[in-house]
C-alpha cells in the first residue's frame, strides 16, 4: 500500500541519547529460524503441550497491547483481533498439530509446515488486499515461534543507516548492530537500565525502549525520526517535522561539542574536592573513546561479553591477553575488571544449552552464584587465572558482582587463594596486592556494608540491580518501569549507608550504576558522600561540567533536605531547583 501515511508520534523511554533519521528495518519476522527435527513418538504429545503454551502466551500477549490499544487506535485494535483469531485457527493449529503427529517432527518444524500451506493459499489470490494479508499470517507464526524459543533471534543484517525496529533486543544482538552501523534502535519491550539500554548508550546509537505496541505500527522501510532523549519516536514525519528535528540536531550537537571541548578539565567542584570520573566499557575497542571523553581510566569492565554470543568459551589466555591488551590501552590509567556476570538477560550459550529451566532467572543461578556453583567454576578459575597473571602488568583492580554478604565474599576468596597458590607453585608473576572489591547491588548488601567493608578492599555501587531488588521491578520490564527509580528515599538511604560504611572503614567506593552518568543526580551522589563516579563514556563530559559547576558543601545541605521528603518526585524536585541555579563553569 503505497498512499501517504499519517504523521504518528509515540512516547517511550529514551535511554541512549541523540536525533536520528533513517528507513525502519524490522526485525523477527523474516530473520527468526524454526529449528527443524525429527522426535520420537513418545514426545509428540510433549510437543503439541509446548505449541499450546506459546499459542497461549501469544494470545495474552496479544490481549495485553489490545487493552492499552483500545481508546487510541481503532484500527490496529482490529488487527490484533484478527491476530488472535488467527492463533486459534483450527487450519494453523490442527494442522501443525497434524504435522507433529505424522511426520514425528517437532512442534516449531510443523507450525512452519502449517503457515507454508496458508499462505500458498494466500498467494494464488488474485485480489491485492488479501495477498497482503500473508504478512499477518507470518506475523502471527513469529510472535508463537517466539514463544516457542523464548525470545530467539537468528543473525540480524540490518542496512547500514537503518532505524532497527524490534519487540525487544537481546543485548548480545545490540552490540552486532553496533557493528552493523545502524542509525537508530527503537523496541516495543525495555528498560532504561536494561544491558540493551546501556550498550546504546556505549556505542552512541539513538535509541528509545518502552514503546509498548511500536512494530505494530511501523513497516520496514517508513522514514522514522528518533529523539533519543526525550523518548520520542515519530513515523512518516511530515515535511515540517523533519525541519525541526535537523534543527534540533543541530542543536544538540553544538551542545555536545562545547561540553566536549572542556574534557581535558579537572572533575573539581567549586568548595575544591576533587571527584573521580571513570568510564564503564564492555572490551578494549571502548577504551579510546574513554578517553577522549575524559575518562581517567575504567571503572567497570564488564567480562561478561567475552561469553556473550560466542560459541567457544574463553580461555585462561583470552583473559589474560584482554586484560592486559586493556592495560596497554590505558597506558598506566587504573581499570576495575568485573568477573563475569552472566545471567537473567545476560545471556551465553553454554548457559543456554544448560537449559536451566528457571522460572525467575533474575533471582536464580547468575552471576557470583553461577561462578561458584559446578557450571561455571571451571570458568571462573580460568578467568582468575587469566586476571592474576595480567595484574602484574599495571594497575588492575578485581570485582566481584551480586555479592550477597560476607559468607559469600569469603568463598570467593577461597577460589582465589587457590589460584594465588597454583602461580605461586608454577612460579608465575601477579601482583599479590591486588585489590579485590564487591558490586553492593542487592540490598541485604547494602544493609550489611559495615560488615562487608571490614573484608573487602573496595565497593562499587551497582545501583541499576540495587533498584531492580529494592523495588522488586524488572530492569528490563516495560510495564513496571515507572516504579524504576534511582531517587526513591529508599535508594537516598542505601546509597548513603553504604557511602557512610566505606568511609568509616577507609576503603574507596565508587558508583557504577546508570545513575552515576545522570547529570541531574550528581549534586544527591555527591551530597551523599560519592566521590568516584564510573559511567559510559559518552556521559563523562555532562557530569564533569555539573561537578565543577557545584558545592559539596551545598549538595549535602540538598540531600539533607532530601532525606526528609517522602517521595522521589519531591526529591527530584528539589536536586532540580538547586541545578537550575548553578552557573555555567
Ligand atoms: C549495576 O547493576 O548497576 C551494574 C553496574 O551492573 P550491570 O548493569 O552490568 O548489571
Ligand atoms: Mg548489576
Amino acid at each position: 500500500m503505497s498512499e501517504a501515511r499519517p504523521e504518528v508520534r509515540r512516547q517511550g523511554l529514551g535511554v541512549s541519547p541523540g536525533i536520528s533519521f533513517g528507513r525502519a528495518y524490522l526485525i523477527g519476522r523474516d530473520t527468526l529460524k524454526a529449528p527443524r527435527h525429527h522426535v520420537e513418538a513418545d514426545d509428540v504429545d510433549t510437543e503439541i503441550a509446548r505449541l499450546h503454551k506459546a499459542i497461549g502466551a501469544s494470545d495474552k500477549q496479544l490481549a495485553k497491547i489490545k487493552e492499552k490499544l483500545a481508546s487510541e487506535n481503532e484500527s490496529d485494535f482490529h488487527i490484533i483481533t484478527a491476530h488472535q483469531l488467527m492463533l486459534h485457527d483450527e487450519h494453523l493449529v490442527e494442522a501443525a498439530k497434524a504435522y507433529i503427529k505424522d511426520e514425528l517432527i517437532n512442534a516449531e518444524w510443523g507450525l512452519r509446515r502449517a503457515v507454508d500451506d496458508i499462505r500458498a493459499v494466500f498467494d494464488s489470490i488474485e485480489d491485492e488486499y488479501m495477498r497482503e494479508r500473508r504478512s499477518d499470517v507470518e506475523f502471527v507464526f513469529e510472535r508463537v515461534l517466539r514463544n516457542l524459543l523464548g525470545r530467539e533471534t537468528g543473525p540480524l543484517n540490518p542496512p547500514p543507516d537503518a532505524i532497527v525496529v524490534a519487540y525487544d533486543l537481546s543485548p548480545a544482538d545490540t552490540a552486532q548492530l553496533h557493528k552493523s552501523a545502524v542509525a537508530g534502535l527503537i523496541t516495543d519491550a525495555g528498560g532504561k537500565t536494561s544491558h540493551t539500554a546501556i550498550i546504546a548508550r556505549a556505542h552512541e546509537i539513538p535509541a528509545v525502549v518502552g514503546l509498548e505496541t511500536i512494530t505494530e505500527v511501523i513497516e520496514t522501510d517508513d522514514l522514522v525520526v528518533i529523539d533519543g532523549a526525550a523518548g520520542i519516536v515519530i513515523v512518516n514525519p511530515t515535511a515540517a517535522t523533519v525541519g525541526e528535528y535537523r534543527d534540533e540536531q543541530r542543536r544538540q550537537m553544538a551542545a555536545s561539542s562545547a561540553l566536549y571541548a572542556t574534557r581535558d578539565l579537572p572533575a573539581r567542584t567549586q568548595d575544591g574536592v576533587d571527584v573521580l570520573l571513570f568510564a564503564n566499557i564492555d572490551g578494549p575497542d571502548e577504551i579510546a573513546d574513554a578517553i577522549d571523553y575524559g575518562a581517567m581510566g575504567v571503572g567497570l569492565y564488564r567480562t561478561e561479553y567475552l561469553f556473550m554470543g560466542q560459541e567457544t568459551l574463553p580461555t585462561e589466555d583470552t583473559h589474560y591477553q584482554t586484560a592486559v591488551s586493556l592495560l596497554d590501552k590505558l597506558a598506566g590509567r587504573p581499570v576495575t575488571i568485573r568477573t563475569f556476570d552472566l545471567g537473567a538477560d545476560k545471556l551465553a550459550p553454554f548457559l543456554e544449552r544448560a537449559d536451566l529451566d528457571e522460572a525467575n532467572p533474575a533471582l536464580g543461578l547468575r552471576s557470583i552464584r553461577l561462578c561458584l556453583a559446578e557450571l561455571g567454576r571451571p570458568l571462573f578459575h580460568a578467568q582468575l587465572r587469566g586476571l592474576l597473571r595480567a595484574s602484574a602488568h599495571g594497575p588492575m583492580k578485581i570485582m566481584f558482582p551480586m555479592i550477597s554478604g560476607t559468607a559469600e565474599l569469603r568463598a570467593v576468596k577461597v577460589v582465589v587463594d587457590e589460584v594465588r597458590a597454583e602461580l605461586t607453585a608454577e612460579g608465575i608473576a601477579f601482583d599479590p596486592d591486588v585489590k579485590l572489591g564487591i558490586m553492593i547491588e542487592m540490598p541485604a548488601a547494602a544493609l550489611t556494608a559495615d560488615l562487608l567493608a571490614s573484608e573487602a578492599d573496595f565497593f562499587s555501587i551497582g545501583t541499576n540491580d540495587l533498584i531492580q531488588y529494592t523495588m522488586a521491578v524488572d530492569r528490563v520490564n516495560e510495564h513496571v518501569s515507572y516504579l524504576y527509580e534511582p531517587l526513591h528515599p529508599a535508594m537516598l538511604r542505601m546509597i548513603g549507608d553504604v557511602a557512610a560504611a566505606a568511609a568509616k572503614a577507609n576503603i574507596p567506593v565508587t558508583v557504577c550504576g546508570e545513575m552515576a552518568g545522570d547529570p541531574a543526580i550528581a549534586p544527591i551522589l555527591l551530597g551523599l558522600g560519592i566521590k568516584e563516579l564510573s559511567m559510559s563514556a559518552v556521559s563523562v563530559p555532562e557530569v564533569k561540567s555539573r561537578v565543577r559547576a557545584m558545592k559539596v558543601s551545598d549538595a549535602q545541605n540538598v540531600v539533607a533536605a532530601a532525606r526528609r521528603l517522602p517521595t522521589a518526585a519531591e526529591i527530584r524536585a528539589i536536586v532540580s531547583d538547586y541545578v537550575t541555579g548553578l552557573k555555567p563553569t
